[in-house]
């Protein structure tokens, strides 16, 4: 396995930190990293909330590598409250696609850590409708 894999592995692991934030908030127990097109790594943890107000740990890690001036994304990486890894929700795999117009079949996302399961955007999701 690539090394920047297991840097994804544990940056995402760093963060996860299941917890109650408010009687209407969880967050933490998902938690993702990825790596921009720089290869900076970015972290984000879910956050789950009533009203579908929170986000997910994807996405999350993404809003923080747009916070930090990058616009593009090379891999995804996430943990699971399981502690297993696991493809991004509809939700996601549709900002990532908006993200990275033109390019997202070279965004690869790791599905399964132990069996060293790595698909690319387009292979997970094809005939997208962009
Ligand atoms: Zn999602």
């Amino acid at each position: 396995m690539e090394q920047i894999w297991k840097d994804l592995y544990q940056a995402a692991k760093a963060v996860q930190n299941p917890r109650e934030i408010s009687e209407r908030i969880y967050a933490g127990g998902v938690a993702a990293a990825i790596e921009s097109e720089s290869g900076k790594i970015y972290t984000g943890v879910c956050v789950d909330t009533s009203s579908s107000l929170g986000i997910c740990a994807e996405r999350n890690a993404m809003f923080n590598m747009i916070t930090n001036g990058e616009n593009a994304i090379r891999r995804v990486l996430a943990i699971m409250p399981d502690g297993k890894t696991g493809a991004p929700c509809g939700a996601c795999r549709e900002f990532m696609t908006q993200l990275m117009m033109g390019r997202y079949h070279e965004v690869e996302i790791m599905i399964d850590y132990e069996q060293e399961k790595i698909l690319t955007l387009d292979q997970l999701t094809p005939e997208w409708w962009l």
